[in-house]
């Protein structure tokens, strides 16, 4: 998966530090970032402070492999060797290790909510940037804002041999699972239901957690859920939100072209006929 990039590690603890001229500077335009692809080490490379000409306002933004990566405000020119990549097309380029795409993610997360949070929610002053911590302070009125993660589930249905799959009516074009955002006042498991529910008018039972992950350009955590249809399998799906929802046979279920996200891990360990082991846990007593 996208996180999966040891043995380095993305070390997201925050200090209020200036770049140095070998700091690596993510620079994002509407929704580009400046890079450049290596197709010989199959590997995305983003610049340096050493390379901007002029200087370059900053905020730190995390450390991998003992490389400090900050995120540029509010600059425009172009650097000889490198070019703005769209979030989309970056995940359709081959890598040997996810260390670049998942930089880019995480620094894509952080860009967003820094520009959406230059001005204050409560009382419209503008923001400054906390010193202490990964924050937005209004000097006016005190309020403090910590980056926002939206809870989300991913749902892998099983009837049997066959495993329900999805596509979204609009953007990404490949095989999904039931997907959605956690509401107020409910826990994760509910998610699972009502959104099984709304998607696809199934009910289920069983619902087992797997495995979370964080998804940057959604600005999302991801939690990962398999459970089991209850019941009638009619699928009744909801067109508003997918375009094709169908109960499809294990060796049958075509996986997505790369295996960065956690939906297309559990596609591949119900093909693989891994998924039963989850059924076999009990339940947590109440
Ligand atoms: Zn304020």
């Amino acid at each position: 998966m996208i996180q999966d990039i040891a043995p380095s590690r993305l070390i997201n603890h925050f200090e209020n530090k200036k770049p140095s001229a070998e700091s690596v500077m993510m620079c994002f335009r509407e929704n580009g970032l400046l890079a450049s692809y290596d197709g010989e080490k199959r590997a995305l490379v983003f610049p340096r402070m050493r390379d901007f000409q002029q200087s370059v306002s900053a905020v730190f933004l995390f450390t991998i492999d003992r490389e400090d990566y900050f995120l540029a405000f509010g600059h425009a020119d172009a650097i000889h060797g490198y070019s703005y990549y769209g979030i989309r097309e970056i995940r359709e380029l081959k890598y040997d290790r996810n260390v670049g795409i998942f930089a880019a993610y995480s620094a894509y997360h952080l860009w967003k909510w820094y520009t959406a949070n230059r001005y204050c929610g409560a009382c419209g002053a503008k923001t400054a940037h906390d010193a202490a911590e990964r924050a937005v302070l209004c000097p006016s009125c005190g309020t403090k804002v910590y980056p926002r993660i939206n809870p989300a589930v991913i749902i892998g249905v099983t009837n049997g041999d066959q495993l329900l799959l999805t596509k979204y009516k609009t953007g990404f074009s490949h095989n999904a699972l039931v997907a959605g955002f956690t509401e107020f006042g409910e826990t994760l498991e509910e998610t699972v239901a009502r959104e099984v529910m709304e998607e696809v008018g199934l009910r289920v039972k069983h619902i087992r957690y797997y495995k979370s992950q964080p998804w940057g350009i959604a600005a999302d955590i991801l939690a990962g859920f398999f459970c089991q249809v209850d019941g009638d399998d009619t699928i009744r799906m909801d067109s508003g939100e997918l375009k094709y929802a169908e109960w499809v046979r294990r060796e049958d279920i075509i996986l997505q072209p790369n295996n960065f996200s956690l939906t297309n891990e559990m596609m591949k360990l119900f093909k693989e006929n891994k998924v039963k082991q989850f059924y076999l846990q009990e339940e947590m007593p109440c």
